[in-house]
């Protein structure tokens, strides 16, 4: 079962509780964070609004950063995004491929939220979910949170013609599915984030295992060459030994010769 979140930045209001559960329940160093909020206001004056963006993992279905990690430490499990911390080889691939800015390097490893996978695993909820004061976030059945949101984005037309869903088809189907008020691009959302480049799965999966399998290749030559010459060594060492052997022979007939 594909899991999602749910995010509506109709109903959020910027308190940041969960910016704070996140970091607490994560045990996250100081200079850790999974959630970013950024207050701006658009409009112009006298009819200003005020609002927020709020950036964190957007979970995708065909998720660049995944595609490029050279490790396997970032992978999709039950539609969702992990990141295996302790497998990051601190390369920085996943950062320059993310279409929306999320992972970030922390400590020269990358650094994003996993869904909080450990304490949903152990059958809680995600601690930005159970915080939210405002019922902004939900969590569960990907086809259930887009339902809601559906459900939502209907009920909310009259008081935001521009109202929408986001997340649907992006990135091949999003894991964080947002209820927007407005056009993506005022809360600075890529509209239509670029898919995996296909140079990026060549390079995963052609170019990355052929050099692999060079280097495995030349390991195996290396190993065969210092056989043969350990082999070439001993056979020396053998033939001295030899040498030496007949010559002392040699040496002792003729002084047995001189004393007689
Ligand atoms: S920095 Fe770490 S997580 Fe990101 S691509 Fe490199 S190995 Fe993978
Ligand atoms: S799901 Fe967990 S790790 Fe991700 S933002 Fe929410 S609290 Fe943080
Ligand atoms: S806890 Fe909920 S309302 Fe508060 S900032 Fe986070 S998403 Fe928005």
């Amino acid at each position: 079962m594909a899991s999602a979140f749910l995010l509506d930045m109709t109903r959020c209001i910027g308190c940041e509780a969960c910016v704070l559960a996140c970091k607490a329940g994560n045990e996250l160093p100081v200079e850790m964070q999974y959630i970013e909020l950024i207050e701006r206001t658009s409009g112009t004056f006298p009819n200003l609004v005020g609002g927020f963006e709020n950036h964190r993992c957007y979970h995708c279905t065909d998720a660049a950063c995944v595609a490029v990690c050279p490790t396997g430490a970032l992978f999709k499990e039950d539609g969702l995004t992990r990141l295996d911390r302790d497998a990051c080889s601190g390369c920085g691939y996943c950062v320059q491929a993310c279409p929306y800015g999320v992972p970030k390097m922390v400590g020269g490893r990358s650094s994003k939220c996993d869904a909080c996978a450990s304490n949903v695993g152990a059958g809680g909820s995600p601690w930005c979910v159970t915080t939210c004061p405002a019922q902004a976030l939900q969590f569960g059945d990907r086809e259930k949170i887009l339902a809601e949101a559906k459900s939502r984005v209907a009920a909310l037309k009259d008081r935001y013609p521009k109202v929408q869903v986001y997340g649907e088809t992006q990135a091949g189907g999003l894991g964080l599915v947002l209820v927007l008020p407005d056009d993506p691009e005022t809360l600075d959302i890529p509209a239509d984030p670029p898919l995996v480049p296909v140079t990026v799965d060549v390079w995963k999966h052609i170019v990355q295992p052929v050099s692999m399998g060079a280097t495995a290749l030349a390991a195996v030559g290396a190993g065969v060459l210092g056989v043969i010459a350990r082999r070439n060594h001993l056979a020396e060492l053998k033939e001295l030994e030899e040498q030496e052997k007949a010559g002392v022979a040699a040496g002792g007939s003729e002084s047995t010769e001189e004393e007689r």
